[in-house]
């Protein structure tokens, strides 16, 4: 299997990526953003649960994520592996992500991040909060709050993949293509 964790702040083009690549390396794209986003619609009990910390930009307790995110990659085994986009973002769910792929025989063998500088991850959520629907991209503040999420919770990541050698940054500006081809000479070269 090929596992990736495709990392980077809210904006900086996981989802468009992930969506390319799944195709590319027949991948299975689990993101927990979407997995809230559809429970949220659906009204279930965990969508009203993650409803109070996605509406704001907080994450959502570990315990909660880590549970459907384990749930979710039992469904699709077995497959060729799996892009994960959004987890882990705290060291407990990338220590859970560890734990799950052992019992699963299998490795997170990168985690791709995207670096993309602040003031454009600003303006690019606020357009793509114009058709998105998603009431965390309409609303400035909660953006902001966000990213300083990512970098008081989830940028300490970086290390933790960074020691075991797994760590690769990829510029994420650029157009769509160039990304792409960026981050698919780091999964051909693995
Ligand atoms: P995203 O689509 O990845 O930007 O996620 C949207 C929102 O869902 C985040 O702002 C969090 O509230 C929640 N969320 C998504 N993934 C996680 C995660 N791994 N841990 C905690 N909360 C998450």
């Amino acid at each position: 299997m090929t596992n990736i964790v495709l990392f980077g702040p809210p904006g900086a083009g996981k989802g468009t990526q992930a969506d390319i690549l799944k195709k590319t390396y027949n991948l299975i794209h689990l993101s927990t953003g979407d997995m809230f986003r559809y429970n949220i619609k659906n009204k279930t009990d965990l969508g009203q649960l993650a409803q109070s910390y996605t509406d704001n930009g907080k994450l959502v307790p570990d315990e909660v994520t880590i549970k459907m995110l384990n749930a979710e990659v039992d469904k699709h085994l077995p497959c060729n592996g799996f892009i994960f986009d959004g987890f882990p973002r705290t060291e407990a769910q990338a220590q859970s992500l560890d734990q799950l792929m052992t019992k699963k025989s299998t490795q997170i063998d990168a985690m791709i991040a995207l670096e993309v500088d602040d003031e454009v991850l600003v303006k690019r959520l606020l357009e793509r909060g114009k058709t998105s629907g998603r009431p965390d991209d309409a609303n400035e503040n909660v953006i902001r709050n966000r990213i300083k999420v990512y970098y008081d919770e989830t940028a300490i990541l970086k290390s933790y993949y960074q020691k075991k050698d797994k760590y690769y940054g990829v510029d994420g500006v650029g157009s769509i293509d160039e990304i792409t081809t960026r981050i698919s000479k780091v999964i051909d070269d693995l």
